[in-house]
């Protein structure tokens, strides 16, 4: 399997409701989160698995190529 490019994440902070819902499927290692209890938006994520955007229950999750 060709390996990922890594992203970074964007979050509409209007619409997070702050569930955790996407640090709790992440698979990084611990520290991948944010100041909000979010996925980190502040560096790059080099596994770009996506799961975070998937789980998101108000799809307020994007990325672009780091
Ligand atoms: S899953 Fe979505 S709504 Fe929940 S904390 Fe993460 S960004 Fe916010």
């Amino acid at each position: 399997m060709p390996k990922k490019e890594p992203v970074i994440f964007f979050i509409g902070w209007n619409a997070c409701i702050n569930c955790g819902a996407c640090v709790a499927i992440c698979p990084q290692e611990a520290g991948f989160i944010s100041p909000f209890d979010t996925i980190a938006v502040d560096r790059p994520c080099d596994i770009a698995c996506l799961l975070c955007e998937d789980i998101c229950p108000v799809s307020t999750i994007t990325h672009k190529p780091a």
